[in-house]
């Protein structure tokens, strides 16, 4: 009986060890390195030779990140990224998050901005900044005590203490559950790798700070493994919650949680989870909410899990969108789309591009017919499993694929520079889903394209679109390719030319919302 225990322990062991090295390997591919290796990892330690710029050489340029007061390891991965100042949402949200003091406790935040506002270093920042700060006064005071122990066995003439040796993390007898400080929240898989993948980033410089990153989809035995000693965890609710029942995470030392694209969240029923991870954490000192909009039914959530936070709203989206050129091409039928599609996919200024489908089956056939006259083409969509998402929406990062054909789960969350082209093959079921969407394009300051086919019948959505982001979205025809009908309206703007050789009539400006998300799954 005996024996038989230690074999089932030695085999658990065993495949417990087989994916620790698997799940590495996989964070590798999809480039989630955690810091958390870096602690394990001498090559990773801090001020080594070929560490990009140092803390110090940061210091030396102060910029209004570092007027923020942001630790000076933070400033530094600042620096890393490139981002020589802030954004507005950072520079509005970040002074007012660190406003923490013995006196007053931290201002709750409820804070409207959209995907490509630099919002994600917004909460990001000053979530870790404390983190960190707490953190190294604690290890001062830890130091403090050992020093004095060490003094007072050498002034007792006694042994001198030893320092307990470190645990080797692989080793499945040292995995204990988290107990993370920093939480946020996202509605998508996808957004939840990013922002982790952002967050691994931002502690670049910071010794000993963990992030690990839960999402439903992944191998539990994995997740557990990196989920060791995380101090700030990026999950979606679904699958935190299974491992907080599993007690292999703990939410009561939570300090700070970070509810991101809130309205998504409703959207995707998530409201009843959240309920819970409220309840859960309900001894936080800061809560921060970030969502497109600030609907009332944002407001009643606000106000059943903050304390009357401060609001910021960041103006949206055309000063933010300049960069990004939105055109749209008015079609007879599907077949016609699809010979738009094809003639605009065939133009050589084309990086890369995703093509968004209104429904997973749309998606599917899309991607295997541009992939049968030879596109370089995958689909991505709820429906298929998360590994397979994961190594598609890798090779789409490392320039192995060049168009994805993608529903609205790849709406947010994609930041990956090179795509030149958004294309709204199938158009959005809300009209905030095709701000997220063209914020695909234009990333790291370069200058984007979004176009959109429509169908006459999908005109009142075109109009709830342009009335949504305030707006024209200027009509042009591809010679050879026209409609043969044309809008009812007469045209505001003088003809232009389009690229590639369109001509332009301008769309007129009105209307409503949308209706209740449909039954369409992405
Ligand atoms: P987000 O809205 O958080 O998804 O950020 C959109 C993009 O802006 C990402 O590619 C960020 O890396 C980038 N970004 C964020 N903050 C800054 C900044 N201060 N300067 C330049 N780029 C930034």
């Amino acid at each position: 009986m005996l024996c038989l225990k230690v074999d089932v322990f030695q085999t658990f062991k065993r495949s417990c060890l087989t994916i620790w090295v698997r799940a590495k390997n996989t964070m590798d591919d999809l480039n989630l390195h955690s810091p958390a290796d870096a602690n394990h990892e001498p090559a990773h330690e801090p001020s080594t030779a070929q560490s990009a710029p140092t803390v110090a050489a940061v210091s030396t340029a102060p910029n209004a990140f570092a007027q923020m007061g942001l630790a000076k390891e933070l400033l530094a991965a600042v620096h890393d990224l490139n981002f020589t100042q802030p954004t507005e949402v950072q520079l509005r949200a970040i002074p007012l998050a660190l406003q923490d003091n013995a006196d007053k406790p931290a201002n709750d935040l409820l804070v409207s901005s959209q995907t490509g506002s630099g919002k994600t270093a917004a909460f990001l920042l000053p979530v870790l900044h404390t983190i960190l700060i707490e953190r190294q006064a604690l290890e001062q005071e830890e130091a403090k005590e050992w020093a004095l122990k060490v003094e007072q066995a050498k002034a007792n003439g006694e042994e001198l203490p030893k320092k307990p040796r470190r645990k080797n993390p692989t080793d499945v007898r040292h995995v204990k559950p988290a107990f993370p400080s920093a939480l946020v929240l996202c509605p998508t898989r996808e957004l939840a790798q990013q922002v982790a993948k952002d967050a691994i980033d931002l502690v670049k410089h910071c010794k000993g700070l963990r992030v690990a990153c839960v999402v439903g989809g992944m191998p539990y035995p994995l997740q557990i493994a990196r989920l060791h000693n995380a101090d700030l965890v990026v999950a979606t609710p679904g699958r935190l919650l299974d491992l907080q029942r599993s007690k292999q995470l703990h939410l009561s030392k939570v300090q700070f949680l970070v509810v991101d694209e809130a309205d998504r969240m409703l959207d995707l029923g998530f409201a009843e989870d959240l309920a819970d991870i409220h309840k859960l954490t309900e001894s936080r000192r800061q809560t921060m909410m970030f969502s497109a909009t600030i609907a009332p039914r944002i407001q009643q959530l606000a106000a059943r899990i903050m304390r009357t936070p401060q609001r910021l709203q960041i103006e949206s989206t055309q000063a933010q969108k300049s960069n990004i050129k939105q055109i749209l091409f008015w079609a007879d039928s599907q077949q016609h789309k699809r010979k738009l599609l094809d003639h605009w996919l065939r133009d050589t200024t084309i990086d890369q591009a995703i093509v968004f489908a209104s429904t997973q089956i749309e998606c599917d056939a899309l991607a295997e017919d541009l992939q049968q006259v030879g596109f370089s083409a995958v689909a991505l969509h709820g429906a298929l499993s998360q590994g397979l998402r994961n190594r598609r929406l890798q090779a789409l990062r490392d320039g192995r694929v060049q168009i994805l054909v993608a529903t609205d789960v790849a709406a947010r969350g994609i930041d990956v520079p090179s795509i030149s082209h958004v294309f709204n093959f199938g158009l959005p079921m809300k009209q905030e889903d095709y701000v997220h969407r063209i914020g695909r394009t234009g990333r790291a300051g370069r200058d984007g394209l979004a176009v959109t086919f429509a169908e006459f019948r999908d005109r009142r959505k075109i109009l709830d679109i342009e009335h949504y982001t305030q707006a024209t979205l200027n009509a042009e025809v591809i010679p050879g390719l026209e409609p043969t009908q044309r809008p009812s309206r007469a045209p505001s703007h003088e003809p232009r030319r389009g690229k590639p050789g369109g001509k332009s009539f301008a769309g007129a400006k009105r209307g409503n919302g949308f209706k209740p998300r449909g039954a369409a799954r992405t």
